[in-house]
């Protein structure tokens, strides 16, 4: 990268329908939700998806919400995941006054460890979410099964997840519940958007009032009941027509899209491998899986000077950054969650994890010149105490 050249961490791409789409909304005369392209997008996801039941929301962390609500938990319910994920998966539940569990991550993956999950399971235990880090499935067969012995119910987190899959199922469609994201820095977007994935039918006539303010008015529309009217708890978790008229536009071109992102993620793959010798580490996808290239991040050698290097590629133009603050430190994991155990993988993993920029339309001779400036920096900026 030369001084003056920008590589931005990421880049929203238009797929070229997008404008076509909104117009046709407005042409239609519904703005609100649960229009047309509001159908669209739901045919779209629940055929992709292979789930009787998809419904549109603002965001993944609406979807999550819609799941603690439909899991009706409350004050001492335990729901176990990751602390090393986004924030949203343990809001969404603190919000309804349950306790978030935190169990450590697999040293490869960095998803949750299966083989901790019972260790961590009480009495109190409704739920497990696992996340889908970088677009790479969790052990879904061993969480399901862990799951139906103690008689729990798993929401996946697939914000990171789509158009990716585990033993050939896909990511979302593997749970009881299972949420998406459709924020910028997902792979396919709307700007704020999300979806729910609803693979237990038990779930879909009430997931529809909930969505629907607490109405009964999807019936209604259906023409099953002659008027709507309030029946349940619920808010207002539908987008606005104008967000799934351009949602509709990039889920026409996702598999474009994954393609294009995949032979990125590719190019750094196989460009980085020299920094192996270096000490640093590629991601790890195992066979089971096919991953959607939602993310290349690195893990750097123990006890280099991770932001010196981030401040380093950042001063070269490369808008690398780092993921994530482990909950369970953080001051409102400390406050509503609690660790099932020590979090040894977490901590290190996230103290030396790196995250380069990768978004479709990227240059593909970047990858490449990022990992020679990588290279470059490595060995000049040396673990503390390191030998090699
Ligand atoms: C992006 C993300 C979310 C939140 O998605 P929003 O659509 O922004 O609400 C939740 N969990 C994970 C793992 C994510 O990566």
């Amino acid at each position: 990268m030369s001084d003056r050249e920008i590589l931005p961490f990421n880049l929203p791409m238009l797929t070229g329908r997008e404008f076509t789409y909104i117009r046709e909304a407005i042409d239609s005369g519904q703005l609100a939700g649960n229009g047309g392209f509001t159908r669209r997008c739901h045919d779209w996801l629940r055929s992709t998806l292979g789930v009787p039941g998809v419904l549109l929301t603002h965001s993944c962390t609406a979807a999550l919400e819609m799941a603690a609500l439909l899991l009706d938990l409350g004050p001492g319910d335990e729901v176990i995941m990751p602390s090393f994920t986004f924030v949203s998966t343990a809001n969404a539940f603190v919000l309804r006054g349950a306790t978030p569990v935190f169990v450590d991550i697999r040293p490869d993956t960095l998803n949750l460890d299966e083989r901790l999950i019972e260790d961590a399971i009480t009495p109190r235990t409704r739920a497990i979410v696992p996340v889908h880090y970088a677009g790479v499935g969790c052990d879904m067969d061993a969480i399901m099964a862990i799951a139906d012995r103690h008689g729990l119910l798993v929401i996946e987190d697939a914000a990171q997840g789509l158009l990716a899959s585990y033993r050939g199922r896909p990511l979302g469609s593997l749970g009881h519940l299972g949420a998406l994201s459709f924020h910028e820095t997902k792979n396919v977007t709307c700007g704020e958007g999300g979806a729910l994935a609803i693979r237990a039918s038990r779930f879909l006539e009430r997931a529809e009032v909930l969505w629907e303010k607490g109405t009964d008015r999807s019936r209604f529309f259906r023409g099953e009941v002659d008027r709507y009217t309030w029946v349940d708890v619920g808010s207002s978790f539908l987008p606005g027509e104008l967000a799934a008229a351009f949602l509709y536009a990039q889920l026409e071109e996702a598999a474009a899209i994954t393609a294009e992102r995949l032979h990125l993620w590719q190019a750094y793959y196989d460009a980085c491998a020299p920094l192996e010798t270096l000490g640093v580490r590629r991601p790890v996808v195992p066979g089971d899986v096919t991953h959607n290239a939602h993310l290349f991040a690195l893990v750097l050698p123990a006890g280099t000077p991770r932001e010196q290097v981030l401040a380093e590629l950042n001063r070269h133009g490369v808008n690398a950054v780092f993921h994530y603050v482990p909950l369970h430190q953080s001051p409102a994991g400390r406050r509503f969650g609690r660790a099932a155990g020590p979090l040894p993988v977490t901590e290190d993993r996230a103290a030396r994890l790196i995250r380069l920029p990768l978004w479709a339309g990227m240059n593909r001779e970047a990858p490449a010149d990022v990992a020679r400036l990588l290279a470059g920096l490595l060995n000049r900026i040396r673990p503390a105490g390191g030998t090699t």
